[in-house]
C-alpha cells in the first residue's frame, strides 16, 4: 500500500515520541508499504514564534529574541541527541544554521520595526524547519533512508495569500514528480504547514495546516490512504476537552468532517478534506500513543446509521456583526455590497442571517477578522447604504453535523425544543445548503451547556451500529 502519513506537533513533542513515530514508519516500511511522511513543528512551537514575531515591531528592546532561540536550540538539541544519537554533528550543524537564519530574520523584524505577512509566515514556519530532519535522522538511525524536504521543494504550490494560502492543482504534477521516485526507495520528510508561489516566495497554510499539507501531498503521489496521527483515538463527537464522554466515531463522510472542521473541531485543519476528496482518498484518524485502535475512517460515504446527528462543535472566538438600517429594505445590491466590502479585506463570513423584514442582516466572523470587518463595513454606512453597524464579542457558535439530517424532518424541533427546555437563548440560527449542519450562536457563558445539552439529547455518548 501507499500511505502519505501525517504527525502533528503532539506526535513529535520529545524524543520518545519521535522514536514512537519511527516505530511505526519501520513497522509498515518492513511490510513493503511506500511511505511518504508529513510533520508539523514540536508541540507550542509555532505559537511560541507567532508571539515573539508580533511583539517585536512594537518592543522596547530585543531581549526576547535571544532566550527564544536558546529555548528553541535546548529542545531541538535534546531530541536529537535522544532519537537520533548517530546524527547528532551533521544535523545538529543543520539545526544550528536554521536557527541562525531564524535569529538574524528576528533581529531586522525588531530594527526595521515592521512585519509584513511575507516575513511572518518565513518565521513561523520555522518551527517545522527545525523538527523535520530530527525526524528523518531518527528514520536513518534504523537503517532507512531518509530525507528532510520543505513544502515548496516537495511540490506544493500555492495561492499568494500569507497566512491562509490556498494550493494550486498544479501542485498535484509537481508532487509526483518529486516525491514519486523516492517512494519505496526511501521515506520522504516533509515539513508541513508550508507551500510556496509560483515565484517561490514560502507562504503558509494556516493554522493547523500539517493536515492540509497531508491532504495536498497524499492527493499528489495518488496515495491509498492518507493518515493523520494525533493525540486522541479519532474524530469525536465533540472537543473531549468541553464533552469528557465524547465518543471516539469509527467513520465519517468527507462533507461531515468539512462541516465539523469549518465550524471549530481543531482536529483538522478546514481545508484538509478538498485534496483528498478530490482524488477519493480515504483518510484515517489515528492515536500515535494508542497505534492498535482502528482510528475514524473518512471516506465519501460515511456508513450509513439510523443516527441523524452525528457529531457538535463549539467554537468561542467568534464574533457577531449587526448591520441595520431601513434603507435596504426592497433595496437590491446591499447584500453584494456588503459581501464585496468583507470578500475584499479578506473577512471570512462564517454564518448568515438575514431578518424577513430585510431591516437587519447578522454575520458571525472569527474573531481575529472582527476589526478589519467593522473599518470595512463603516465605508458603507458613509455611503448610506446601511445605518448602523454594531457588534458583538460574547458569542460562540454551535455546529450540530450529521449527513443524515438531509431530508429527516423535526431535527431542528429537537435542537431548539431541547435548548429552550434548558433555558439557552439562541441569538441567531442558520441551517447550509448541504444540510449536514445546523449551526446556531449563544451567548459565550451558554456554549458549553448548549454543547452539553444536545450531546445527552442526541444520546452521543452511546455506541450505535455505526
Ligand atoms: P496535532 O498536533 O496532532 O495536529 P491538535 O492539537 O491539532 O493535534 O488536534 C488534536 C486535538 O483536537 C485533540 O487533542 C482534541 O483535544 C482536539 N479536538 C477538538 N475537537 C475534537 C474532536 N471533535 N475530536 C477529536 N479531537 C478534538
Ligand atoms: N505548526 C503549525 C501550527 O501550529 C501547523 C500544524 O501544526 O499543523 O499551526
Ligand atoms: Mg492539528
Amino acid at each position: 500500500m501507499r500511505f502519505l502519513m501525517k504527525f502533528g506537533g503532539t506526535s513529535v513533542a520529545d524524543a520518545q515520541c519521535i522514536r514512537r513515530v519511527v516505530d511505526i514508519l519501520e513497522q509498515h516500511h518492513k511490510a513493503g508499504d511506500e511511505l511518504a511522511v508529513v510533520v508539523s513543528a514540536r508541540r507550542g512551537v509555532t505559537d511560541q514564534l507567532i508571539e515573539v514575531a508580533t511583539k517585536l515591531p512594537v518592543a522596547k528592546d530585543d531581549t526576547a529574541i535571544a532566550p527564544l532561540i536558546q529555548a528553541l536550540s535546548t529542545q531541538h538539541m535534546t531530541m536529537l541527541e535522544g532519537a537520533a544519537p548517530a546524527h547528532i554533528a551533521e544535523v545538529g550543524a543543520a539545526i544550528e544554521d536554521q536557527l541562525i537564519k531564524l535569529q538574524n530574520i528576528l533581529f531586522a523584524i525588531y530594527n526595521l520595526r515592521e512585519l509584513t505577512p511575507r516575513s511572518k509566515d518565513y518565521i513561523i514556519s520555522f518551527g517545522e524547519r527545525l523538527l523535520a530532519p530530527i525526524l528523518a535522522a531518527a528514520i536513518r538511525e534504523r537503517g532507512i533512508p531518509s530525507m528532510a524536504m520543505d513544502g515548496c521543494e516537495a511540490g506544493i504550490l500555492t495561492t499568494p495569500q500569507h497566512g491562509e494560502s490556498t494550493a494550486l492543482h498544479e501542485s498535484d504534477d509537481r508532487i509526483k514528480t518529486k516525491i514519486g521516485p523516492m517512494l519505496g526507495k526511501q521515506i520522504p520528510v516533509i515539513m508541513g504547514f508550508m507551500g510556496c508561489t509560483r515565484e517561490g516566495i514560502l507562504t503558509t497554510l494556516g493554522r493547523s495546516g500539517s493536515d492540509y499539507s497531508a491532504s495536498i501531498l497524499g492527493a499528489g503521489i495518488d496515495a491509498d490512504e492518507i493518515w493523520i496521527w494525533t493525540d486522541v483515538d479519532g474524530i469525536m463527537t465533540c472537543d473531549p476537552r468541553v464533552i469528557n464522554d465524547a465518543r471516539v466515531m469509527r467513520s465519517l463522510s468527507y462533507l461531515e468532517v468539512m462541516e465539523l472542521s469549518y465550524f471549530g473541531a481543531k482536529v483538522m485543519h478546514p481545508r484538509s478534506i478538498e485534496p483528498a476528496m478530490r482524488k477519493n482518498i480515504l483518510v484515517r484518524v489515528k492515536n500515535t500513543f494508542n497505534p492498535s485502535h482502528p482510528g475514524t475512517v473518512i471516506v465519501r460515504n460515511g456508513q450509513r446509521d439510523n443516527r441523524v446527528v452525528k457529531a457538535l462543535t463549539y467554537i468561542d472566538k467568534v464574533a457577531a456583526i449587526n448591520i441595520n438600517g431601513a434603507q435596504m429594505i426592497g433595496r437590491p445590491g446591499v447584500a453584494k455590497a456588503i459581501f464585496t466590502i468583507l470578500a475584499d479585506h479578506e473577512v471570512n463570513v462564517m454564518m448568515i442571517s438575514q431578518g424577513s423584514s430585510e431591516a437587519n442582516i447578522s454575520l458571525i466572523v472569527d474573531e481575529s477578522h472582527l476589526s478589519a470587518a467593522v473599518d470595512a463595513l463603516a465605508v458603507l454606512v458613509k455611503q448610506g447604504i446601511v445605518r448602523e453597524v454594531s457588534h458583538n464579542h460574547d458569542v460562540c457558535a454551535v455546529a450540530v453535523v450529521g449527513a443524515g439530517m438531509a431530508g429527516a424532518p423535526g431535527t431542528g424541533g429537537r435542537i431548539f425544543t431541547s435548548l429552550g427546555a434548558a433555558g439557552v437563548n439562541v441569538m441567531m440560527i442558520s441551517q447550509g445548503s448541504s444540510e449536514a449542519n445546523i449551526s446556531f450562536v449563544v451567548s459565550q457563558s451558554d456554549g458549553p451547556r448548549a454543547v452539553r445539552v444536545l450531546h445527552d439529547e442526541f444520546q452521543l455518548s452511546e455506541e450505535s451500529d455505526e
